[in-house]
């Protein structure tokens, strides 16, 4: 049906090999989807030096060649095994232990987007759409219609950039435009500046033929002062002009599945829940909590303003004056990692603070959970929600971006609703949301409520063709 269409998906993060939070979880499995589509995509990333060798270790050199930022010359290596996942490799740049926060990672995440781009005729694809993901590959839109179109290969190619993060923007000196293989010429308001600074983002979203983010609110939100961290008039000029759209992100419901995920004490589905309040029980005996039946509640975080924790934090002694349970698993900011120590300290038989980072853990939390705490500031789309429903745990968060186009609040007269949502960010709200939920909790609604947040349609088998959608109207647009 689309065995037309070709798509480049370039992105710093790609799951198994290279992740560090939601953007290595789509980059990793939207692909394969969109193959399960009929599309032909293949993926680039940079070859880090942090990538388990036992991933790469089938990976021969597919092509050579140099590529020139400015005044200097960098060799390019690209590696593929099967010829959907292509590494750009080059020592100087990547062979480093970590994926970010290095001095000179604008002229890294430069390299890396013209070599993506640089190595297309090398391997003998031509894509009719280079789909560029996040900050460090922003500079791909510009490069392409700068530099690169002109010439016969590329002159048709297309560019769609997508917004994982809008707070993550890529902002640098203007010093660095000759580094990037630019000149002074760009750092003018119509092009790459931002309030003195140069943007990678803004460069992204200005020059691209299409912008998309991973929700259809957040794509909403962007667009007005209190979520557009300054690119707000932009993007709405951008959406004025028919070209940003939102796509909500689906997840692996194969690796997620609580009836076979190896990882949890005990398996189940939505007809064996007697399951689900098994694997309650092995979590609190792993955790040291006593083994009583009372609510659950949990969150499985990076600890960072964005999620919430300043409204958590209001309302952790009402929490504790109830007859409940709350488990954490995060990392993050020290004054949220203390909060949460502090609080497992006084209340050690209601408080399990885990303040490390554990797929495994995380697992066995989403499927012994009863409530899965998401009341986020921002949410450009958010998976942990999904992750908690597909294990049959509530979600209550607060109605923002992701989060508001896939929890739908509860409605105990006619059993509609997957979870419990609230819309101000004030403790206030948050705590009737929980009063809610608990009020649900143990009642004959109570189990019904779990199928049907467990029978939701989350994967990416669905969302996938939204995206093919949006590359045939990226195909139009010029
Ligand atoms: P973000 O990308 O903003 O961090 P998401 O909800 O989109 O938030 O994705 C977070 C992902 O990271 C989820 O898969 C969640 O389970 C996982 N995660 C977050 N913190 C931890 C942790 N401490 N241990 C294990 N997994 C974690």
């Amino acid at each position: 049906m689309n065995d037309s269409l070709k798509i480049l998906f370039v992105s710093t993060e790609v799951s198994p090999y290279s992740k560090t939070g939601g953007l290595g979880d789509v980059a990793g499995s939207l692909p394969a989807a969109l193959r399960g589509k009929g599309v032909d995509v293949r993926v680039v990333l940079p070859k880090f030096g942090s990538i388990q060798p036992a991933l790469v270790k089938d990976v021969a050199v597919a092509a050579n060649f140099t590529v020139h930022l400015s005044w200097r010359a960098q060799d390019a290596t690209v590696y593929t095994a099967g010829g959907e996942t292509y590494f750009i490799g080059n020592d100087h740049y990547f062979g480093r232990d970590n994926i970010y926060g290095y001095e000179d990672d604008h002229e890294r995440f430069a390299f890396f987007t013209k070599a993506a781009i640089e190595m297309l005729p090398h391997i003998g694809f031509k894509p009719d759409i280079l789909h560029f993901n996040d900050w460090h590959t922003g500079l791909g839109p510009t490069y392409l219609r700068d530099l690169y179109r002109g010439f016969t290969f590329y002159s048709d190619m297309r560019s769609l950039f997508t917004i994982h993060n809008l707070n993550y923007q890529g902002n640098f000196d203007r010093q660095v435009l000759w580094d990037i293989g630019l000149n002074d010429g760009y750092f003018t308001c119509g092009d790459l500046e931002f309030y003195g600074k140069i943007s990678f983002m803004k460069a992204g979203i200005h020059h691209a033929h299409a912008v998309s983010t991973v929700s259809r609110t957040y794509a909403h939100e962007i667009t007005t002062p209190a979520y557009g961290y300054g690119m707000d008039g932009l993007l709405q000029k951008r959406n004025s002009e028919g070209r940003l759209f939102g796509i909500v992100n689906g997840i692996d419901t194969t690796a997620n599945n609580p009836e076979t995920d190896p990882r949890l004490y005990v398996n189940f589905n939505k007809d064996t829940l007697e399951g689900k309040r098994e694997s309650k029980r092995r979590l609190q005996e792993a955790l040291g909590l006593p083994q009583a039946n009372v609510p659950m509640f949990a969150m499985i975080t990076r600890l960072a303003e964005q999620k919430g924790l300043d409204i958590i934090s209001v309302i952790m002694d009402e929490l504790m004056s109830l007859d409940v349970q709350l488990v954490v698993l995060g990392t993050g900011e020290g004054r949220y990692e203390s909060l949460f120590r502090g609080y497992a300290h006084h209340f050690p038989h209601k408080v399990s603070a885990n303040i490390t980072f554990d797929s495994t853990l995380a697992q066995r939390i989403y499927a012994g959970a009863d409530f899965f705490l998401m009341p986020s500031v921002y949410e450009p789309c958010g998976l942990g929600q999904l992750f908690a429903l597909r294990h049959g745990t509530i979600p209550i968060v607060r109605k923002t971006g992701g989060l508001a186009d896939t929890v739908q609040h509860y409605n105990r007269a006619t059993g509609q609703g997957n979870g419990f949502v609230f819309e101000d960010y004030v403790a206030s709200g948050l705590m009737w949301a929980v009063h809610q939920a608990l009020d649900v909790y143990g009642t004959p609604g109570w189990e019904p409520l779990v199928r049907a947040a467990m029978s939701g349609e989350f994967s990416w088998d669905y969302y996938a063709g939204e995206y093919v959608a949006l590359y045939e109207k990226v195909m139009d647009i010029d």
